[in-house]
């Protein structure tokens, strides 16, 4: 499954940042997936609840931001929000653009419970 390996890797680079840091315990976990990533979100956190089993994120919240289509115009450097295809330059008309984002499969952030408290 598409989604499995993609969320394996994500759990590669958290566990990674979990016993780089000595944290205890991931609240949640920020996702940032773009509208081409080519994933089924609500899939997502299904798998994320079978991955976390037995790990620092089990009990985690897994919140996933969807994020757009982004590119440049090859044309007129324009950059601008991709609504469909083919991408077209809403300044100058042309269709030689190039993505810039909505390919992203990525942690953006993590709420943990560290094992060190700092002073409040
Ligand atoms: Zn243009």
């Amino acid at each position: 499954m598409h989604e499995m390996s993609l969320m394996s890797e994500v759990f590669e680079i958290i566990n990674q940042t979990v016993e780089t840091n000595n944290i205890r315990q991931v609240k949640k976990v920020n996702l940032q997936v773009g509208r081409l990533a080519n994933v089924a979100p609500d899939s997502l956190s299904f798998i994320f609840g079978i991955l976390a089993q037995g790990t620092k994120c089990q009990g985690a919240c897994l919140m996933v931001e969807e994020m757009p289509v982004t590119a440049n115009c090859l044309t007129c450097d324009q950059e601008f929000h991709g609504e469909g295809f083919p991408l077209i330059c809403p300044a100058c008309g042309s269709r030689e653009t190039y993505i810039t984002g909505g390919t992203e499969f990525r942690v953006a952030s993590l709420e943990v419970d560290e094992e060190v408290k700092s002073n409040n």
